[in-house]
């Protein structure tokens, strides 16, 4: 896969394309600008508070997940080049929303994101951490059409227990391949080399327990403030949806 510093924890179905091996450093850019082109595209579609107001698509959708403050809206900005985009979830009152946003041409979209509720703001109240908690599992359980589920983790802080347990919600459609899993170790900025490797390690150590045959789940450091990781998420997410 054609991650820079990021490894591939367990991958079975990467399209050669994107692969390091088979692609020179030319080739490379073309794709990043390819699929950074194609998430550049990204528009608000919709915005849900149940699943039952979700519509029923038929379009791959790529869902983004993460704790409060992990750097969700920011990598979500930066992959799309706008700077609003993931505004919205941010509105007081939209905070628990699930918001869609379509990709592609125009008139024939392709695919989907989905911003899903951040988790874990130390203020909420327990019946809804709870409620949150059934939407997340319910949604990454039934959602039909989601193909592909972008996780940031603060590269600082590591995998919480909220997290582990977001895992443990898609871990069987993980498992089967049904669900690709990319983690973005956000703020990479703020660590030096040997804290980036340990990061890297913990996350890599973490995400083993999901290996199967099947499963595809990749794992990068991430920074929007230097744009470091950006060309290679965009170019997983492309390939997610382009095989
Ligand atoms: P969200 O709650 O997960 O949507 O997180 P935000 O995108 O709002 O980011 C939370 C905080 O982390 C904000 O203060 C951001 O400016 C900061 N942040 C996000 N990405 C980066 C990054 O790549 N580098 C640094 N240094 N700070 C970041």
């Amino acid at each position: 896969m054609a991650l820079g510093n990021p490894m591939v924890v367990k991958n079975s179905s990467i399209p050669a394309t994107i692969s390091p091996a088979a692609a020179g450093p030319g080739q490379t850019l073309d794709e990043d600008k390819r699929a950074l082109g194609w998430t550049h595209t990204a528009r608000f579609r919709t915005t849900a508070s149940q699943l039952d107001q979700l519509p029923q698509t038929e379009l791959p959708e790529i869902a983004f997940v993460g704790r409060s403050n992990a750097g969700k809206s920011t990598a979500i900005n930066t992959l799309t080049q706008q700077k609003r985009l993931a505004f919205a979830s941010k509105t007081p009152g939209r905070t628990q929303h699930i918001n869609l946003f379509d990709l592609g041409p125009k008139l024939a979209a392709d695919a989907l994101f989905a911003d899903l509720p951040g988790y874990g703001y130390a203020a909420v109240a327990r019946g809804a951490k709870l409620r949150w908690q059934q939407v997340m599992a319910d949604y990454l359980a039934v959602r039909r059409s989601l193909v592909g589920l972008v996780l940031m983790i603060d590269s600082r802080l590591g995998f919480t227990e909220l997290d582990h347990r977001l895992l443990s919600f898609v871990a069987p459609r993980v498992g089967n391949g049904s669900v690709k899993l990319l983690v973005l170790l956000t703020k990479s900025d703020k660590l030096n080399r040997t804290e980036a490797s340990a990061a890297l390690a913990q996350a890599q150590a973490v995400l083993g327990a999901l290996a199967t045959d099947e499963a595809d789940v990749g794992v990068s450091l991430f920074s929007a403030l230097k744009k470091s990781g950006v060309g290679d998420a965009a170019r997983v997410l492309y390939g997610w949806v382009h095989p």
